[in-house]
């Protein structure tokens, strides 16, 4: 077992003073900027990284053990929002999370709703230092630890389903890594092996059937930290008895929008195999299928299968915002069907641990358009209130009937729990573990040669880690993704040769890399850029990555119009009307729109700079608020008097390219998050 940061036979109040005496207590921050007087062994045993254990077939990227990223600028600003919201809040206002939870040993909810909090509520609460979230968490965690069966089963007693144990075996992984608690290695052998003994009578079914990948993270974390071969044997049970998704989507057959009659759900098989496989949140966690299962196959066409997944999700039911449509079942690529946000948050989990896997740089690029489009888009600018569905044309958010496959009539509120509340239990993980995977360590299996840190995805923050056992700082200041100048400054703690890859989006045609003063370099656009070289403190690398206007072909021929990794949308007039109060600062909202929305654009595809008028302004606190947009674009446009709503959703666009004899208008478009009302799927006009 690898050394934890604390000794190992502490009681856990002496964790919990040990913990205080790291650091923890007087504030994570500040024992990083006085890193350089911290005795070697706490400031080793914070940032020592996990490799794959043989034979297991190696990841490109390791993650870095969570506490070695911080967020900075607005990133920082972002998550203290999203603290002061509903995820600091929630268990006030929300029983299932609240005092009365099962997995506190209450009566009350005792299923995945518990879990999923801790999920998104513990990176969080450590990413920000916040004492009171951090004893929130640690009351679930105490439980779960505490009150494990005699057989090794964990949780509570009212059921046995192996499905919310998957992910709050995702929140023991990250509490591991966060206070080296040494009860949750043993606790997860034990689990581990009742479950190998116990899956030959009692598979897996339903939802733990369709993400079990989500559990072979678990076993593979595990793994590299035992090194009990037992575990290699469940993970094959667990893919044995698990739902085979490469083999699905090796000849993907749900092209429709999927309806209730398709899946039966009249019938009563909402939980049959064939109402499963076309579920949004179900997709959205096995697109990290066929790298996890790889690490255990050892086989490259496994590996690679997380490609043909994303191709055939994006064609068949692709949106501009980088989502795919599921509302709750697939539904086709109108840009008024919708994207639930439990899907969101886990695409973006599987494109975290997708890319460290792979190492591939299209999955990064897809991650920071859901990061930063889909993910802010459906959440209110105070996160007190979130939706259930977004749409990426969403012209009106009402009880009115909505176009959605199987979802219920208040989908798209913006609020505490709309339509079901899943999403409200799981979305906090959003934002804390796109933090945590800004950075990761890059290197071979077997030996510590190449070591070396990866910019796999760009945003203001810090990164402290161990390079070879030397301490080594990187500070990362920029208004990314809303300029595209960043500048990383280097500080080993003595000179020290290691390899910096930094990745360079397939968009980024152009992009610039300078060292120090230095002679500039062009690295290929969609590769990691390599700078091997001596690191002196106090070295400074400026990307500047050419933020070029692009865009992009949908539903109909619709365009969209992209910038480095913003989408941008025209933000239509937003009344907000209150539908009810839920307490604290919770309120469920409609939102009508108080302005004609229904245009076509002029645009030069070959050429959009040509006619678009880009303005920039200060990247302030709220940055995917409409009121402080950094970013406009000023795009020609005219009416199109056919185009109109049907209960509240816009019916299909017309074909373009399309004629209009209306006005031209001169519409000012802003980033996807920041209008809640949007078109952002355009029907072009005809060139004159
Ligand atoms: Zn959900």
């Amino acid at each position: 077992m690898k050394q934890s940061p604390f000794a190992p036979h502490l009681t856990r109040r002496q964790v919990m003073r040990t913990m205080g005496a790291c650091g923890i207590g007087i504030g994570f921050s500040s024992l990083l900027q006085n890193a350089a007087s911290l005795p070697a062994s706490e400031a080793k045993a914070a940032s020592s990284v996990v490799k794959d254990r043989q034979p297991l077939l190696s990841s490109a990227f390791f993650p870095l053990p969570l506490g070695s990223i911080h967020p900075r600028g607005w990133l920082l600003e972002q998550l203290r929002i999203q603290a002061n919201g509903l995820s600091g809040h929630l268990g006030e206002i929300w029983p299932d999370v609240g005092s009365n939870s099962g997995w506190l040993g209450g009566t009350g909810e005792s299923w995945e709703r518990g879990p999923y909090y801790l999920d998104g509520l513990l990176p969080l609460a450590y990413l920000l230092d916040d004492q009171r979230l951090k004893a929130l968490a640690q009351k679930f965690m105490d439980w779960t630890i505490e009150h494990s069966w005699p057989n090794g089963m964990i949780g509570p007693a009212k059921n046995d389903d192996w499905w919310p144990r998957i992910v709050m075996l995702k929140a023991l992984t990250q509490y591991q890594e966060l206070t080296g608690d040494p009860r949750v290695i043993p606790l997860m052998d034990k689990y581990f092996r009742y479950q190998l003994a116990e899956l030959p009578k009692r598979p897996l079914r339903d939802w733990g059937k369709f993400r079990w990948q989500d559990e072979v993270l678990s076993v593979v974390w595990l793994y590299n930290r035992t090194g009990s071969s037992y575990l290699l044997d469940l993970a094959r049970m667990l893919h044995k008895q698990g739902y085979d998704w490469i083999g699905e989507f090796a000849d993907f057959q749900y092209r429709q929008k999927i309806t209730a009659e398709y899946i039966k759900l009249e019938e009563g098989q909402g939980l049959a195999d064939l109402a499963l496989a076309t579920h949004g949140v179900n997709n959205g966690q096995a697109i990290k299928t066929g790298p996890v299962w790889s690490q255990i196959s050892a086989a490259a066409p496994d590996r690679n299968a997380v490609f043909q997944m994303i191709e055939q999700l994006n064609r068949y039911h692709g949106l501009p915002n980088g989502m795919f449509s599921c509302d709750e079942h697939l539904a086709g690529r109108d840009p008024s069907q919708g994207s639930e946000l439990c899907t969101v948050v886990e695409y973006m989990f599987s494109l975290e641990r997708s890319v460290a896997i792979t190492g591939s740089v299209a999955l990064a690029d897809r991650l920071e358009m859901l990061a930063y489009n889909a993910l802010p888009g459906t959440l209110s600018d105070d996160m007190w209130a979130h939706q259930y569905n977004q749409e990426p044309t969403q012209v009106e958010c009402s009880l009115h009937h909505k176009p959605w496959v199987t979802d219920g009539p208040e989908s798209n509120l913006f609020g505490l729990a709309p339509n079901f509340g899943c999403c409200t239990a799981n979305y906090h993980q959003g934002w804390p573990k796109f933090t945590n995977s800004l950075w990761m360590y890059c290197g071979a299996q077997d030996h510590d040669r190449e070591d070396g840190l990866a910019a796999v995805a760009y945003g203001p923050s810090e990164v402290r880690t161990q390079i070879r056992g030397v301490p080594v700082r990187v500070i990362e200041e920029t208004d990314y993704p809303f300029r595209g100048k960043v500048r990383l400054t280097v500080t080993p703690d003595s000179p020290f040769a290691f390899p910096l890859q930094l990745r360079i989006p397939e968009w980024a045609k152009g992009a610039k890399v300078q060292v120090n003063d230095e002679n500039p370099t062009n690295p290929d656009h969609g590769t990691f850029a390599r700078i091997d070289r001596t690191w002196r403190s106090g070295d400074r690398v400026e990307i500047d990555f050419p933020m070029q206007l692009r865009t992009s072909r949908w539903f109909n021929d619709s365009i969209s119009i992209e910038r480095g990794p913003l989408v941008f949308s025209y933000p239509i007039g937003e009344d907000w009307v209150k539908l009810r109060d839920n307490g604290l600062g919770s309120a469920d909202w409609q939102i009508f729109p108080t302005t004609q929305w229904n245009y076509a654009l002029k645009v030069n595809t070959s050429a959009p700079e040509e006619g678009i008028v880009v303005t920039e302004t200060e990247v302030g606190h709220a940055p995917f608020s409409r009121a402080d947009a950094p970013v406009r674009l000023q795009v020609k446009g005219r009416q199109i008097p056919s185009w109109r709503a049907e209960d509240g959703a816009a019916n299909p666009l017309p074909q373009s390219p399309v004629s209009s004899q209306e006005r031209e208008d001169t519409l000012t478009l802003i980033p996807y998050a920041a209008a809640k009302l949007r078109v952002t799927a355009f029907a072009q006009l005809k060139s004159e």
